[in-house]
């Protein structure tokens, strides 16, 4: 895909993401990206333009982050021809894990990944579908160190600028489709 092409792709995405103030909380302005995949053709082209970057990068796994990080996570490692390892909230996870916690603006949360889930890992992809504060995704890149994965890049259909998230991936290759 071309800079144009992706130029006109990233305005069809921004066009068609729903925008919902006060959700879940007053302040924030939720980037609904259910519409982008009701929409096939589109979903399909940003799958796509998600992917492409990193074609030919050595990704052999993709690790996408619960819950709508799983959504475009799973078909870029399809497209990747790469393995899909979910860092899911705690809890869900049956087997032996390991564990990041990360801090939220009241508490923490953390993400859990199976022990085994990057055996023979050589690059690792995290998929996520926003970048806000970035503390969610620099969990996550932990979380793939801690199980003895290298993290490649980060990608994400969308960036919320103004929030610097970039700042706390440590240097790591950051993609994103969309910026607000
Ligand atoms: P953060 O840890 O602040 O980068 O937040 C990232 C996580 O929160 C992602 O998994 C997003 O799904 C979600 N998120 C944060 N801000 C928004 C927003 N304005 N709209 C939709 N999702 C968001």
């Amino acid at each position: 895909m071309n800079g144009e092409d992706r130029a006109a792709l990233a305005s069809a995405v921004k066009g068609t993401v729903r925008e919902v103030p006060d959700f879940p909380k007053p302040g924030i302005l939720f980037k609904d990206i259910t519409p982008v995949l009701a929409d096939p053709a589109l979903f399909s082209r940003v799958m796509m333009a998600l992917a492409a970057p990193f074609e030919g990068q050595g990704i052999t796994h993709v690790v996408s982050i619960e819950s709508r990080g799983f959504i475009l996570g799973a078909p870029v490692a399809l497209e990747l021809r790469a393995a899909f390892v979910p860092a899911r909230k705690p809890g869900k996870l049956p087997a032996e894990k390991v564990r990041e916690e990360y801090a939220l603006e009241y508490g923490t949360d953390a993400l859990e990944m199976h022990a085994d889930a990057l055996r023979g890992a050589k690059g690792v992809l995290v998929v996520d579908d926003v970048l806000a504060t970035g503390g969610t995704a620099a969990a996550a890149c932990r979380l793939v160190e801690k199980a003895g994965g290298k993290v490649v890049a980060c990608t994400f259909l969308i960036e919320l600028l103004a929030l610097n998230g970039r700042s706390k991936l440590g240097g790591v290759r950051v993609e994103s489709l969309i910026t607000y």
